[in-house]
């Protein structure tokens, strides 16, 4: 396996303390942001250990639910605002470029996800740890999807606490890893097209461009050849529209229609 790093224990309880004080754009709400944040991740620790015990699955709303939080004791409050916030610290950590084919993210919020490293509808327990959130572009969001490409997956779902930086060998984790050390990519960019070709360094960039960057790869090339297909993707990622909204399911739904339907096309390529 070629040398990596992985994040020190140090560096990361640096990163929590700094999440810890700037959750909310408002600091005299802060306390009580940490107080939310603290009770409904208790609550998706407390969904996988009921699973765990077999009780199946009772919640798969938590991550919705934190959206449309409005506190009853400060309107000020809302989930909305707490995600923003939060995206706004960890795309500024990843220099606006998604986490995974690190092209630059555009300026919508629909058009950045939060991401879960770990998909949160697989592992519940881990939907509100920041060290498993990441933003990514909506290719890369779509095309991960609930997909966990580890083969520890099942020593991962049975533990409430997060994986070691150490334990993800074989699965590129955008928190824990040094991006450069993992995938090198080659991109050309002129007016009208863009091409990127991605190479795998170690296990988990090898594994990283097998699953999704070599589709990438392949999506980028086949928009920039149809100028209309191109020309119409561009204006809907221009749209504005407000998270939760119509408009916004409108646009989830086309993006993951799009990836489906991709996904066969490119398949054969
Ligand atoms: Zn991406």
């Amino acid at each position: 396996m070629a040398g990596f790093n992985t994040i020190s224990k140090a560096a990361i309880r640096a990163l929590l303390e700094k999440y810890h004080r700037n959750c909310f754009s408002d600091g005299a709400c802060l306390a009580d942001v940490q107080q939310y944040i603290q009770s409904m991740a208790a609550h998706a620790i407390a969904e996988h250990t009921l699973r765990l015990s077999g009780g199946g699955i009772t919640n798969t709303s938590l991550w919705n639910n934190f959206h449309d939080y409005v506190s009853p004791a400060n309107s000020k409050i809302t989930g909305k605002l707490i995600k923003n916030c939060i995206r706004e610290i960890i795309e500024k950590e990843q220099s606006n470029q998604c986490c995974y084919c690190r092209r630059p993210l555009l300026n919508n919020a629909h058009a950045k996800p939060i991401e879960h490293i770990l998909p949160h509808s697989i592992f519940v327990q881990h939907t509100f740890n920041i060290l498993n959130l990441s933003i990514s572009c909506v290719d890369c969001n779509a095309k991960k999807s609930n997909h966990v490409w580890t083969s520890h997956e099942g020593k991962f779902r049975r533990t409430r606490h997060y994986p070691a930086a150490t334990a993800f060998t074989d699965m590129y984790h955008p928190r824990f890893h040094r991006y450069d050390e993992h995938v090198r990519f080659f991109r050309v960019h002129s007016n009208t097209h863009c091409i990127s070709i991605y190479t795998g360094l170690t296990s988990q960039g090898k594994n990283l461009c097998k699953n999704l960057l070599t589709h990438i790869s392949k999506l980028e090339i086949f928009v920039n050849a149809n100028s209309e297909l191109k020309n119409h993707i561009e204006t809907i990622h221009e749209q504005e529209c407000k998270p939760g909204s119509a408009a916004e399911l409108a646009i989830q739904a086309f993006q993951v229609a799009f990836q489906e339907a991709t996904e066969t096309i490119l398949e054969e390529v």
